[in-house]
């Protein structure tokens, strides 16, 4: 019998308990990561919503910056909405530090007043490895994904923005799937985080 996957939740700020009863029904075994030591113990890590500048500021509090770039080195992250901005090479609006493991691009709240809060229908693209149909999408004050770099594939779009990105071991969304009871996308990190 194959075991369960260890995948954190980084659990400083944000919505990372909707991600852990996502993980938990995507097969994974769920833990929150507060310090270096218990980012030891898992195989991959969410970085959940939340409010990146918040966020970031408790990443340094707690010296996880480093820990968190390192860990991305070697194992799998998904960032949803502030953590795809802490992903994300290139933040602006304002301009913020991030990990830069990804080479996107990420303006805050880019959106504006017109995607502040709404569910959308996003149809990830055949080639994404998340079966066909379609996918609902919450937006809550998102980022919008400006450059996508040579290495990154763009799993769906919305209006014409990339809203799910993957590049390697690197997931990002600027939407948060552990809101809805449709687990293809945590699925699709564990199965990752497992291969
Ligand atoms: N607007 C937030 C930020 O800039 C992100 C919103 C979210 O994670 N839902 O950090």
């Amino acid at each position: 019998m194959e075991t369960r996957k260890r995948v954190g939740v980084l659990a400083l700020q944000g919505d990372f308990e909707a991600h852990e009863r996502a993980l938990q029904r995507a097969g994974a075994d769920a833990v929150q990561v507060r310090t270096a030591d218990d980012l030891a113990t898992v195989d991959g890590l969410i970085i959940p919503g939340g409010e990146s500048t918040t966020m970031l500021k408790l990443i340094e509090q707690e010296n996880l910056f480093e820990p968190l770039r390192e860990f991305g080195e070697r194992k799998p992250i998904f960032g949803t909405c502030a953590g795809a901005i802490l992903l994300a090479r290139g933040v602006s609006n304002p301009m913020q530090r991030s990990l830069g493991l990804m080479d996107i691009d990420v303006q805050r709240n880019g959106y504006g007043r017109q995607l502040d809060s709404r569910i959308a229908t996003v149809r990830p693209d055949a080639a994404s490895g998340l079966g066909g149909g379609e996918v609902e999408a919450v937006f809550i004050r998102a980022p919008i994904i400006t450059r996508v770099g040579d290495g990154a594939q763009v799993l769906a779009s919305y209006r014409d923005t990339p809203v799910l990105v993957e590049q390697g071991r690197f997931l990002a969304s600027t939407f948060h799937p552990e809101l809805t009871g449709d687990g293809r996308i945590h699925r699709h990190f564990v199965e990752k985080v497992a291969g």
